[in-house]
């Protein structure tokens, strides 16, 4: 596994986003993931799935507590300063642990009111039950603005080859932030790409892998696809015995096409 550095932390490249994955699957995912050599999870109080990952956390005897890194996110409507602290520690109850790794606003919904709830992610994280602070779906002025009221460890985005981010990528680098990439298989698309499967038979690798290899040697880039097959699984984590050249980079980057999968309507008005 390789490590994105930020802010003193070694964190997991490649991690497990689990939006979808709900029950039985959720727990079987999670405990193969594990399996595997998964570390890194990504959930959030809106899949509805902090209950199963926790259930599997908590049964699992094989991985120490410090070697995982867990993401939640805070519901849109949790964002008032009470709701921050009591849904926080309901995450918590439900993940069966002590600390998540990382606490991230979902979405800038009620961008006004954000000096208060990072005051409240400040608390969490001076009592210990978050270890590192940080946003989604946040637009660079929207990152900046955060940072003036709290420590930001990273703003998460979507990011895939045909929705590149140019500027996020570059405050990452500038203010040390990790830019971690959701949806980085463009929710399954990747695979049907000429292009990426063309360089992919180059590597004898496939699509997906060409993606995710191509996100994380990004620095700081760090990529949470979802898989639900034991075969995803694997596949997706077996992506750092090869490497990309700098034609093929060049090809990716001509796939971008500023396409985006997710789109709310109360999403920010996103910059490109
Ligand atoms: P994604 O990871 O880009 O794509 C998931 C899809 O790709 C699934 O249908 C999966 O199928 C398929 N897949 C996985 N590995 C594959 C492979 N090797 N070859 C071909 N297909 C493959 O999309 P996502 O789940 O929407 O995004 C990933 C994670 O990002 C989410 O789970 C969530 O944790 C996070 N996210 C965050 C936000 C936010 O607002 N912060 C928004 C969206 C997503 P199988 O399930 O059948 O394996």
């Amino acid at each position: 596994m390789q490590f994105v550095q930020v802010q003193g932390e070694q964190v997991p490249a490649l991690g497990l986003g689990t939006w979808l994955l709900r029950g039985d699957d959720c727990r079987r995912a999670v405990r193969e993931a594990l399996e595997v050599g998964y570390r890194h999870f990504d959930t959030a109080q809106m899949y509805g799935n902090e209950d199963a990952i926790g259930q599997v956390l908590r049964s699992n005897m094989v991985v120490d507590r410090d070697q995982l890194f867990i993401t939640t996110k805070l519901n849109n409507r949790n964002h008032a300063p009470r709701d921050v602290l009591a849904s926080t520690d309901d995450s918590l109850r439900r993940l069966g642990i002590g600390y998540v790794d990382l606490l991230l606003v979902h979405w800038p919904v009620a961008f006004e009111a954000l000096p208060a709830t990072l005051e409240a992610m400040v608390k969490l994280r001076d009592d210990g039950k978050a270890r590192n602070l940080g946003v989604s779906n946040f637009t660079t002025e929207q990152v900046e603005t955060a940072r003036r009221h709290a420590p930001i460890f990273c703003n998460q985005v979507e990011y895939h080859p045909f929705l590149a981010q140019p500027d996020q990528l570059a405050l990452a680098r500038d203010r040390g932030l990790l830019l971690t990439a959701y949806c980085p298989l463009a929710r399954g698309q990747v695979a049907h790409d000429p292009t990426l499967n063309e360089i992919g038979r180059r590597h004898h690798k496939t699509a997906a892998q060409v993606a995710l290899r191509w996100l994380v040697d990004q620095e700081p880039v760090a990529a949470v696809p979802k898989a639900s097959s034991r075969q995803h699984l694997e596949e997706n984590l077996a992506i750092f015995d090869f490497e990309l050249t700098d034609e093929d980079r060049d090809e990716i980057a001509a796939l971008d096409r500023g396409e985006r999968f997710i789109d709310p309507p109360f999403a920010p008005a996103w910059e490109r």
